[in-house]
């Protein structure tokens, strides 16, 4: 079972993903979380490139190559190999995080989004993509707050590109509702939890 974490970012994926887990394991099923970029060696070090300042002169075009690079690893090295042995693979963005970022914000033409894409996830598509929505405005001011790699990077933005990202997930959990679910991120996080939960209890092995 693959289970996806999209949205904006300050939309609390990444503490969601980690309580998903820690329920899963409590039921004993063996539960790997990743992330995205990273989540293998190589596709770290790619994160690194990607996420530290050193890619700022890097067109969107090579930028948008080097995540289907990182992405393609870690499917081959981490996500695939886990999923062969039957455990659940947990990941912190993926496939569709490229759609928004590279495809819509970074107004890369769909053919070439979608050739990475596929050549990317290599047949490893997500059996269930939880999106979690929140106002543009709430996640800026809660991204700001707490960034570390880069706290520039968010100041740079504008609000509108925030929005943007907003309604390409939603369009994207519009066109694929078999896949995609999407969460209201403004919920209290026990809520969300609970609702994460029901939202991939019907898929569960066993
Ligand atoms: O929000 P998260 O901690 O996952 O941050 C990862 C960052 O990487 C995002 O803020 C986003 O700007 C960037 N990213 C991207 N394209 C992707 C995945 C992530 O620009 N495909």
């Amino acid at each position: 079972l693959f289970v996806t974490f999209e949205g904006g970012e300050g939309a609390g994926k990444s503490t969601q993903m980690r309580l998903l887990a820690d329920s899963l394991s409590a039921r004993g099923y063996d539960v790997l979380t990743t992330r995205e970029p990273g989540g293998s060696i190589g596709a770290e070090a790619v994160r690194h490139v990607l996420l530290s300042g050193a890619a700022e002169p890097f067109g969107v075009r090579m930028e948008a190559i080097l995540f289907a690079a990182a992405r393609s690893d870690h499917v081959e090295e981490v996500i695939r190999p886990a999923l062969e042995q039957g455990r659940i693979v947990l990941c912190d963005r993926f496939m569709d995080s490229s759609r928004v970022y590279q495809g819509v914000t970074g107004n890369l033409e769909p053919g070439f989004v979608e050739t990475l894409e596929r050549v990317a996830v290599n047949g490893v598509i997500p059996d269930r993509t939880i999106i979690f929505d929140l106002p543009a405005e709430v996640g800026l001011e809660r991204a700001r707050r707490r960034s570390s790699e880069n706290p520039d990077r968010f100041e740079k933005e504008q609000l509108e590109t925030h929005e943007k990202r907003r309604e390409a997930f939603l369009d994207i959990a519009e066109a694929d509702p078999e896949r995609c679910r999407v969460v209201d991120a403004t919920h209290p996080p026990e809520a969300i939890a609970a609702e994460v939960l029901r939202l991939v209890e019907a898929l569960l092995p066993g």
